[in-house]
């Protein structure tokens, strides 16, 4: 019997936006993987293309409106999902010719779009080339783990819950289970995601889930503790400020977790907290780190701010830069508020006029990195673990406990190829700027 090789039917996809949306593509080129379906890279060799989308900041929209054009232009199939296609019409305006458009977390929808377009292969004979961990898009030794989707809160400058919905935390179970198979897939560090990850469990009033045969609650705390089983570095982001957070410090202390807490707390006037609908109890988040910082010395902080939030005046803003001050994080960032479309924000009195924003953007930005860099000064001639992400003709690079892949600063280590990728190693710092660290192998 004579068998023709028919291709594997081929897509592209392109995308965009932060580690939540990376985590959905993940999950789609998995599925697609699995149904025998081919990734292509390149727009004509592809017979269809989805594109995934960021809508959170008017920039992120517009990379999106240009990502999708662009896609039309060099291949003409097109498919959107993610978090700008919860706004069709926007799209739409733009971009008449889309095929299809769904919102964030829409996985089974957009297989069964590319269905009706591409028809799904008749067998499935690539089954066993899909990894175990799935498809991922982050180098082999570090991946997200999404434990939830949407948020509860209604802060002002933010459209995510329009977008993404309230909280839906995944069984524990479930996240438990995922984090094992990429430990034992090689992962070295857990980057545990969601919009607001101290509130993974409340929609479902923490109940007790399973996993290993074991009751688990379905909360932070217990999520921490069990992930610090599985003996590689976890690291928790988007940690909303609530008044439960304390109870993680402890076991980062205890080297569970890593020592690391990226906590958004986007102001310090409890005025302009108000506005946000954020909590404002300043004195009280002073007082805390400084209790953090006792229990847990080489605590990282990482947070984010607003300036120039509709209505700030000068005392506000100064109240702000006091509060840097005296907080001395180790990693921030800075945002001007810009208005995002649907933002409830918008439509307060006294919006900032650029200039001035671009100006106190400036003056947050000369403070806190003056700050930023004397913390990493007062590393040099200490010892740090450090977790290898590439080596090259130059020597390698990687991170500290103190930087997350991406967002923060990176350790060198000029000369050192002896080392691979996924390695953890122990190294002396030899030298510090006001992002990164040099240092030498023991
Ligand atoms: S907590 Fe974060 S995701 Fe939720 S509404 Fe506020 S800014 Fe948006």
């Amino acid at each position: 019997m004579s068998q023709t090789t028919t291709m594997p039917p081929r897509v592209g996809f392109v995308s965009l936006g932060c580690p939540k949306n990376l985590v959905d593509s993940e999950r789609i080129l998995t599925e697609l993987r699995t149904e025998g379906y081919e990734v292509v890279p390149r727009y004509d060799d592809a017979e269809i293309v989805i594109v995934n989308t960021c809508g959170f900041i008017d920039s992120a929209v517009q990379e999106s409106l240009e990502a999708i054009g662009e896609a039309l232009n060099e291949n003409g199939k097109v498919i959107v999902t993610g978090c700008l296609g919860a706004k069709e019409n926007q799209i739409r305006e733009v971009h008449p010719k889309v095929l299809e458009i769904t919102g964030p977390h829409s996985y089974e929808q957009v297989l069964s779009h590319v269905h009706r377009y591409v028809p799904k292969p008749q067998h499935n004979p690539f089954l066993s080339l899909v990894p175990e961990q799935g498809v991922k898009l982050t180098p082999r030794h570090y991946a997200y783990l999404k434990i939830s989707e949407g948020c509860n809160h209604r802060c002002t400058f933010c459209i995510i819950p329009s977008m993404r919905g309230d909280l839906d935390s995944r069984p524990i179970g479930s996240v438990l289970d995922e984090a094992k198979r990429l430990v034992e897939a090689g992962v070295k560090e857990l980057l545990v995601i969601s919009q607001d990850t101290s509130a993974y469990g409340v929609d479902v009033k923490h109940r007790t889930g399973f996993w290993n045969g074991s009751p688990v609650k379905t909360s932070m705390v217990s999520l921490c503790e069990q992930l610090a089983k599985l003996g590689v570095w976890v690291r928790l982001h988007y940690v909303y400020p609530y008044p439960h957070v304390d109870d993680v410090i402890p076991l980062m202390a205890e080297g569970k977790i890593l020592p690391y807490l990226d906590i958004p707390l986007q102001h310090a006037s409890p005025r302009i907290l108000k506005l946000m609908k954020r909590p404002g109890a300043v004195e009280r988040t002073l007082e805390r780190i400084k209790r953090w910082r006792e229990i847990c010395p080489q605590l990282t902080l990482r947070s984010t701010f607003i300036v120039g939030f509709p209505g700030e005046t000068e005392e506000e803003f100064q109240m702000l830069l006091d509060f840097l001050k005296e907080a001395r994080l180790d990693r921030v960032g800075c945002f001007k508020y810009s208005p995002v479309e649907g933002a409830t924000a918008n439509q307060l009195p006294d919006q900032v006029p650029e200039a001035v924003k671009e100006e106190r953007y400036d003056r947050f930005m000369q403070l806190q990195q003056k700050i930023s860099s004397e913390r990493l000064q007062e590393k040099v001639g200490r010892e740090i673990l450090v977790l290898i992400d590439e080596v090259d003709e130059e020597g390698a690079i990687g991170r500290s406990m103190a930087d997350a892949p991406e967002i923060d600063g990176a350790v060198y280590l000029n000369g050192e190829r002896d080392v691979k990728p996924g390695d953890v190693i122990r190294a002396v710092v030899d030298h510090a700027d006001e992002y990164d660290l040099w240092a030498t192998k023991r």
